[in-house]
């Protein structure tokens, strides 16, 4: 049996990844010090016995008994307001966190491979973002800790691998959304949803024109997990190319929750993207990967899930919690 170490492995991403790999028939290790994380996403993984938990900080020396097939890298705050209320750690686990996991996975002789982000490309000059594209990228901006730190994680990777001949593979994750998202992370759909579920206003940041490509996180884990198993060494896009403006998902949002909430303009986060799509040329050719699920479907499937979530914090509320 193959076994696996997702760090950040009770996180959004990270826990649907381990229900995958548990599913494909792999031992499972998921480590995450909770930061961001929450053991609710893995709570019913925990009678398994193809899987453990462990919390642990990745950014201190990662200790694993026994063998370990692939290590997935995915610990790290990944939203706006996240990254700005953890600055450090944010470019700690990107920094030191990798060389951790990095050091591990040549220890274990492991493939590892590393959640990147689109942000690699920052407020992008060129349209769509072709994986040879480096960027363009404000270092001491506010977002700045977090696209330096995965630049920098993707550097230490490929170092790692030219240097030390270690199997790595690096994902350039574009916006994703699902079930298991925090309702207060702060990202544009998490919001979208509770506002309108609770016929609030629906706050669109800048006048909305801003656009972005949203990709169902089942469609983005099938993309990953074929990476894994592929020979490809250099970044691949994973992200769904339906690009639509940040109005237009706000008022897809407001339609399907059937809410009275209306869009209202809020200033415009510093160096916030105007544009990002992801060119999946790659993935489609060295992956035979692309996205399944429509946007109208995944938004159907995401809003069973808020329902729930937004049920529950008002019932948290009304306890005084
Ligand atoms: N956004 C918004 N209202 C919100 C949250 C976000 O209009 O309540 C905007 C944000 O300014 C950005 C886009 O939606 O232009 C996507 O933001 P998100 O935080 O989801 O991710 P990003 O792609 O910026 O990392």
């Amino acid at each position: 049996m193959q076994r696996a170490l997702v760090t950040g492995g009770a996180g959004f991403l990270g826990s649907h990844l381990c229900d995958r790999l548990l599913a494909d028939g792999l031992q499972v290790i998921a480590m995450d010090n909770l930061l961001t994380g929450d053991l609710s996403n893995i709570e019913h993984l925990f009678a398994n016995p193809n899987f453990k938990f462990i919390k642990y900080d990745v950014t201190e020396f990662i200790h694993v008994e026994g063998p370990i097939d692939y290590i997935f890298h995915f610990a790290s705050p990944a939203s706006p307001i996240d990254y700005l209320e953890f600055p450090i750690q944010t470019l700690k686990v990107g920094s030191l966190g990798t060389h951790k996991a990095l050091g591990l996975a040549k220890a274990k002789n492991a493939t590892f491979l590393l959640a990147s982000t689109s942000e690699c490309y920052g407020d992008p000059l060129v349209h769509p973002q072709k994986e040879d594209y480096w960027g363009n990228v404000n270092p001491v901006g506010p977002r700045g800790v977090y696209d330096e730190a995965k630049r920098f994680a993707e550097a230490m990777t490929m170092a790692y691998h030219r240097y030390h001949g270690v199997k790595t593979r690096i994902v350039r994750i574009f916006n994703t959304y699902g079930p298991r998202m925090r309702l207060r992370d702060g990202r544009a759909l998490p919001a979208f949803f509770q506002q309108a579920l609770t016929n609030e206003p629906v706050t669109v940041f800048g006048d909305g024109t801003q656009t972005r490509s949203f990709c169902f996180v089942s469609d983005l884990i099938d993309g990953i997990v074929r990476l894994s198993r592929s020979e490809e060494v250099l970044p691949v896009n994973i992200g769904n190319p339906h690009e639509i403006t940040i109005r237009e998902a706000a008022e897809r949002v407001i339609k399907l929750c059937g809410s009275t909430s209306q869009v209202v303009c809020k200033p415009l986060p510093v160096d916030d993207p105007k544009v990002r799509q992801p060119d999946i040329t790659k993935a489609r050719k060295v992956l035979g990967w692309e996205p399944k699920v429509s946007l109208e479907d995944g938004l159907r499937m995401t809003l069973e899930y808020f329902k729930k979530a937004v049920a529950k914090q008002l019932a948290a509320k009304k306890n005084g919690k």
